[in-house]
């Protein structure tokens, strides 16, 4: 049976400044306007150990990019009773009275309803156009394209915009699809989750811890 002074050690812990010193690292998008990394990963600093974070349904909070936390602001959460620790790393921390192994996937103890509509990102135009040139099929040296151009009026929606290579951009310039003779490979639309996550999964991320497989995998359409 525990003891008092085990309570005590414990209360302690959740107390102690080291133990709750908190990095807050957002997950950063690596060369989105490059158009040359592949990856659609969040870089995570802070000496690694990212924490792939699940809703309480167990899917993951977002998929693209990953719901990541460093692993600073997953032990936050930890003792702040947001959310449970579903795996762990085989490498802990340890504070003068304290030892926790670092989570290497927590869930969420409430549910986050998810967004059913994305934002009308670069990102997601971008992901909604697999990177690719709607004009020319080149993943270099991508930048957007106002189908028609805003100076006559075009918008910047979701159906408006396209991904497009620099080259590509400056030949359409101010003109029309009919005057420059360029037509988009798809007719611009503005995308469900699914269609997003479905393109998502052909980049896939460039760091995958082995915990994190069973939880980011499940959920993929299965080969008839
Ligand atoms: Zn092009």
């Amino acid at each position: 049976m525990r003891t008092g002074a085990a309570a005590d050690k414990r209360a302690n812990a959740l107390h102690n400044p080291v133990t709750l010193h908190v990095v807050c690292q957002l997950t950063l998008l690596r060369s989105l306007y490059g158009g040359r990394e592949r990856y659609l990963n969040a870089h995570v600093s802070q000496g690694g150990w990212p924490v792939l974070v699940l809703n309480a349904d167990f899917r993951p909070l977002s998929y693209y990019p990953l719901s990541l936390w460093s692993w600073q602001d997953a032990i936050k959460a930890v003792f702040l009773d947001r959310v449970n620790i579903v795996e762990h790393y085989d490498r802990a921390v340890r504070s003068p009275s304290f030892e926790i192994q670092l989570p290497s996937v927590v869930s969420l103890k409430s549910f986050v309803k998810p967004t059913t509509h994305p934002a009308f990102t670069r990102f997601n135009v971008f992901l909604r156009d697999r990177f690719v040139c709607q004009y020319c099929s080149a993943n270099d040296d991508l930048t957007f394209d106002h189908i028609i151009p805003r100076s006559k009026g075009g918008q910047t929606t979701w159906e408006n915009v396209v991904a497009a290579c620099s080259p590509c951009n400056l030949r359409k310039g101010n003109l029309t699809p009919q005057q420059a003779r360029m037509f988009p490979r798809q007719f611009p639309f503005a995308p469900t989750v699914h269609q997003l996550h479905r393109n998502g999964r052909l980049f896939p991320p460039n760091y995958l811890h082995d915990s994190w497989l069973d939880y980011l995998y499940w959920d993929t359409e299965l080969d008839p």
